[in-house]
């Protein structure tokens, strides 16, 4: 960042008084700007042995196929932020979300929140956000055409794992220089 969104002054990258690493400070008002990961929620969400993906309408990764999931907006618990992406994104009915996997990818500063739920109609159209969206058992699933690594992850382990025994999945993504990731389970 540049300016000061509290009075439009330049900031300065500096480490403030009591603390231990460089944040964007302005040199006026002396406020500091904290940057912090951003929470994506998303939604593994099946009717019968199918799973919706949905193709995406938007950059990044525009035309590949993805589960429904998004940035958190503010005042809405994870569990809303989930629930309403699979909305906004394919006009789906989800039942109760129970979370499926928690997935850091420090190299983004985000981190996935991704929940399971079993849908409650079979009723899905294409939000605005996505060009097509459809139900797909794990032989149809397009798998070389997942929009994000942290997407095909969540839905290798579903289908390895399944969600009987409730566990929470838990990996750490890392970006190798060939943009390759390599993804690291943490146990
Ligand atoms: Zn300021």
């Amino acid at each position: 960042m540049n300016y000061c969104s509290q009075c439009g002054q330049a900031v300065s990258l500096r480490v403030p008084a009591g603390d231990n690493r460089e944040r964007f400070v302005c040199d006026a008002c002396d406020i500091v700007h904290y940057q912090n990961p951003n929470n994506v929620a998303g939604a593994i969400l099946t009717w019968e042995d199918k799973v919706l993906l949905c193709k995406r309408a938007i950059e990044p990764c525009y035309g590949l196929w993805t589960l429904p999931a998004g940035f958190m907006e503010n005042n809405e618990s994870v569990h809303q932020a989930a629930a309403r992406e699979s909305i906004e994104e394919a006009n789906a009915e989800p039942g109760h979300l129970s979370l499926f996997g928690v997935f850091s990818m420090p190299y983004i500063s985000q981190v996935y929140l991704m929940f399971y739920g079993e849908l409650l109609s079979e009723k899905i159209s294409a939000g605005i956000e996505s060009l097509d969206v459809g139900l797909f058992t794990q032989d149809q699933i397009p798998w070389d055409e997942m929009a994000f690594p942290v997407v095909k992850h969540c839905l290798e382990l579903f289908f390895e794992h399944g969600v009987d025994s409730g566990k929470v999945h838990q990996a750490r993504f890392n970006r190798l220089p060939n943009r390759e990731v390599e993804i690291f389970t943490e146990l």
